[in-house]
């Protein structure tokens, strides 16, 4: 159904929760290693010589309850197709469309996030809502002011990960727009 609103999904902080400690894993997640190949080349350029699997917290739950949200699904990470390799399968989702980023982590000259202006670009002009851990207010202006169509941010704690509270706002908001 192409009438859906698109979901910009990052990985680390909603779907991957992380915290100071190694050791606060969130009630219900599990714990992989995933042999990641941007992982091993950034450790490899930090002087890591025989880098361990990278460690992700999923939670089971969250491929299921996605794919059960009025929503089309869109990978928006810096995983990028290595999320459809090596994400997906665990958390029990198809394979996706991904942001391929023309640039990451690149510095903003009105101080907005890397992904602002890229996902407003990749959506050109569907409704879409934006989950990730680091959207800040000036973000969520500037989509507003530059989207033609309607668009939802949505900032998830890192520590936890995507909430009960989280889908239930997602499935209103989509409610809302399309009725
Ligand atoms: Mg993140």
């Amino acid at each position: 159904m192409t009438d859906r609103p698109l979901l910009m999904l990052d990985v680390d902080g909603p779907l991957a929760p992380y915290v100071g400690s190694p050791y606060r894993r969130p009630a219900g997640y599990l714990t992989h290693r995933v042999e990641s190949r941007t992982w091993r080349e950034r450790q490899r350029r930090a002087g890591v010589r025989n880098p361990k699997p990278l460690r992700v917290w999923l939670h089971p739950g969250h491929g299921p309850a996605l794919l059960a949200l009025p929503y089309e699904l869109v990978w928006a990470t810096t995983w990028r197709e290595e999320a459809n390799e090596h994400l997906a399968p665990l958390l029990g989702l198809p394979r996706l469309p991904y942001v391929d980023w023309p640039s990451m982590h690149h510095g903003d000259p009105d101080g907005l996030h890397w992904k602002t202006r890229h996902l407003v670009a990749w959506a050109a002009g569907r409704p879409f809502a934006w989950v990730d851990d680091e959207i800040e207010p000036p973000d969520t202006a500037w989509i507003a002011a530059h989207h033609p169509g309607p668009a939802l941010t949505l900032t998830v704690d890192h520590r936890y990960g995507l909430r009960p509270e989280d889908f239930a706002q997602l499935t209103d908001w989509a409610e809302e727009i399309t009725r």
